[in-house]
């Protein structure tokens, strides 16, 4: 069948809305009609950077659509509403074996052979995905049922940015009830990580953001505390709130000057989680003191998350209130408008901007 689809052709082009190809679901797959995805920051890193993708692709990896077709041995039902996963949990790789399937070693930013083609080409699709596009065909692993009354254009964020946001504070970093917390970058990773942080049971969550309206929303979502590190000293600032360091830190901006200090940022035997994504020639370098004082360092894809059990787990913290996506989106888009949510998201306006198909 032929689809709409967003496809960049090189690294800092603009995207353009075409009509592809894509394949009928093969055994195991199952397509699936997109009708909301959100931009990712990531996206925008991708396709201003070319790191890690393959041109032509189609951009887009957090959505949510509707069963449309199933191939053979699929158990999903045709008029679920699933949200798409970006890791293949292949289920028989290590680390899927050792119940790690973020770390899933079929996982490829922009693996060969996908469903979507330009005439006889393939696209890249990134994260396997490519849901910046009508419809998608994805394996049935990628695609997790959540219940069909919920807003499509609200759960498809639980795609990419909440999951790994939520998932760095409550997975990753495990914040425990009355501890401390620095979250820096407010976009819509580091709002979910301010709203894990508080349902896990942080007394202190200090949010660091040069934008005010992301700063302001930050409070709004139970920060206790915001800080401009335009205009303060943001290490000094959660150093003085937090009386010596935060006992956890996650950040969310991408910058490495910000990942090189956040061991500065906690106290001694800390936890510091970076989730930004940098570019591949970034390098930080910090003082092994850090390390002395049993400080820990590590990363976090994907909120150290299992889509199948997480995804079901937030959209009902969602329908009860307890977990606020409403507060990460603003006005959507359509497919055709998508370079204009680009720039939004670039512009630092709303924390996600949402493609409605
Ligand atoms: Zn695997
Ligand atoms: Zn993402």
């Amino acid at each position: 069948m032929r689809v709409r689809a967003a496809v960049i052709e090189r690294a800092g082009a603009h995207l353009e809305v075409e009509t592809v190809d894509l394949a009928d679901p093969g055994p195991g797959e199952l397509r699936v009609r997109m009708q909301a995805a959100g931009v990712c920051r990531s996206d925008l890193h991708v396709a201003q950077t070319g790191e890690g993708l393959r041109f032509p692709a189609v951009l887009g990896h957090e959505g949510a659509g509707i069963v449309e077709a199933t191939g053979e041995g699929v158990r999903l039902a045709v008029g679920a509403l699933v949200v798409l996963s970006w890791t293949p949990r292949c289920g028989v790789c290590r680390r899927c074996l050792e119940g790690r399937p973020q770390l899933c070693q079929e996982l490829s930013t922009s693996p060969v052979g996908g469903a979507l083609r330009r005439g006889d080409r393939a696209l890249g699709l990134y994260m396997g995905l490519g849901c910046l596009a009508e419809a998608v065909v994805v394996p049935q692993a990628c695609a997790i049922p959540v219940p069909a009354d919920l807003p499509p254009a609200k759960l498809c964020l639980l795609g990419c940015g909440v999951t790994t946001g939520y998932g760095a504070a409550v997975h990753t970093a495990g914040i425990r009830a009355g501890e401390t917390v620095v979250v820096v970058g407010c976009g819509a990773v580091g709002l979910s990580a301010v709203q894990g942080a508080l349902t896990a049971g942080a007394r202190t969550v200090v949010a660091v953001e040069p934008v005010k309206s992301r700063r302001d929303l930050a409070v709004q979502l139970g920060a206790t505390h915001s800080v401009d590190p335009e205009s303060t000293d943001w290490v000094g600032a959660v150093q003085s709130i937090t009386a010596g360091g935060a006992d956890a830190a996650v950040e969310a901006s991408g910058d490495p000057t910000v990942m090189a200090r956040l061991l500065d940022a906690v106290h001694a035997g800390g936890r510091a989680v970076v989730v930004g994504v940098p570019r591949f020639a970034d390098t930080i370098s910090i003082s092994p003191y850090h390390l002395l004082l049993e400080k820990k360092l590590t990363g976090s894809i994907y909120g150290s998350a299992d889509p199948h059990v997480d995804f079901p787990i937030l959209a009902d913290l969602y329908r009860q209130g307890r977990l606020d996506l409403d507060a990460l989106t603003g006005r959507t888009y359509t497919l055709e408008d998508v370079n204009d949510a680009v720039e939004e998201l670039a512009c630092g306006g709303t924390p996600r901007p949402v493609i409605q198909m």
